[in-house]
């Protein structure tokens, strides 16, 4: 690695002596996201796209020290060309990019490929060097069209309106709460759990459009929801919240549920594999065409990726860091252990 190297408090950069998402407290931290296991506490300068400043605020503290700039803004820190570009994987994620004396590194953070309707467009960046996510990078992941995939979100909505059900959509509060939105906009009046409604106007505050929604009051007036739509993040399926929804279905949205193992997440009624992440094949061709010389797996699959890169002649190596504590990251563990 000649541009960043890994150490016990992160993936750091030593000519430009900043940190890119690092898990201890440092002097400069470069944020690909808002997600916490990328965005964590205590560093004493922050930088990350306009748009995901809001989320450091409302998640870390109003007190930070936060500097964000536009995708592509090119800024100079200690002699490295740092600039960020749309990673299409939640509103404001970002890859970050590096030059110094012409060699090119980029981190991609987390990224999807496909366009969501609401994250800026994943932009692709040649670089000699990529440090690649590998969460779903096996070949049984391989995602719907998002048209089609929305369809399918609308199409449930419609069949449980026939049958008087309303329709709960479980999804994570930070991206997919926001995509299950604007998929079924028009079709009912949105209700979400106050911890969305909080994300939401996060976002608000940065000119982000988002459909309309209120935020649910399930004690005292679960009974306005009746034959609408709710979205409630993954860790009140089978809580006493939903229960007070008066007669419901439930649908999880996460790209575990493409796997068939993970339809034990017993009490759902339906599930949609619907990601933030890149799919097998969006990893495989973003990686290919950044054209890099070598490649650096971290969380997720990283064993089986870097192996099978090696073997179709790409150089490639894992870099062990403490990221995939990400919402959808992380709920493989509710859907795969029911019980728990
Ligand atoms: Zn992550
Ligand atoms: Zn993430």
């Amino acid at each position: 690695m000649k541009l960043i190297t890994l150490t016990n408090k992160g993936i750091y950069c030593p000519q430009g002596k900043f940190y890119i998402d690092p898990w201890r407290p440092v002097d400069m931290a470069v944020i690909t996201h808002g997600h916490a296991d990328h965005a964590r506490w205590g560093m004493k300068k922050y930088l990350c796209h306009h748009f995901t400043k809001p989320i450091l605020h409302q998640r870390i503290g109003t007190d930070i020290q936060c500097q964000s700039v536009e995708y592509g803004e090119i800024i100079m820190v200690n002699g490295v060309q740092l600039s960020l570009h749309p990673a299409g994987h939640i509103i404001g994620s970002a890859q970050i990019r590096l030059e110094y004396k012409g060699y090119i590194t980029v981190i991609s953070g987390d990224y999807k490929v496909q366009h969501d309707g609401l994250s800026t467009p994943f932009e692709l960046v040649k670089c000699n060097e990529f440090v690649t996510e590998s969460t779903f990078a096996l070949p049984i992941y391989n995602w719907l069209e998002v048209e089609d995939l929305n369809k399918k979100l609308q199409n449930w909505v419609l069949k449980n309106r026939e049958n008087n059900k309303t329709s709960v959509f479980i999804g994570y509060s930070l991206g997919k709460a926001q995509r299950i939105m604007k998929a079924v906009e028009g079709l009912g009046k949105i209700y979400v759990h106050q911890s969305i409604g909080k994300l939401n106007e996060a976002f608000e505050t940065v000119g982000i459009d988002l459909p309309d929604y209120t935020v649910a009051d399930f004690k005292e007036r679960p009974k306005e929801m009746e034959h609408e739509i709710v979205i409630v993040p993954p860790a009140l399926l089978d809580s006493n919240t939903i229960k007070k929804i008066p007669d419901h279905a439930t649908a999880i949205c996460s790209g575990w549920m493409q796997v068939r193992g993970a339809r034990r997440w017993r009490s759902a009624d339906a599930g949609f594999a619907m990601s933030d992440h890149a799919d097998w094949k969006g990893l495989l061709e973003t990686v290919k065409a950044t054209e890099a010389e070598i490649v650096h797996v971290t969380h997720g699959q990283t064993e089986i990726f870097s192996k099978y890169l090696n073997e179709i002649g790409v150089n490639a190596d894992v870099v062990e860091t403490l990221f995939g504590e990400d919402e959808e990251e992380s709920e493989k563990e509710i859907i795969e252990n029911p019980e728990s």
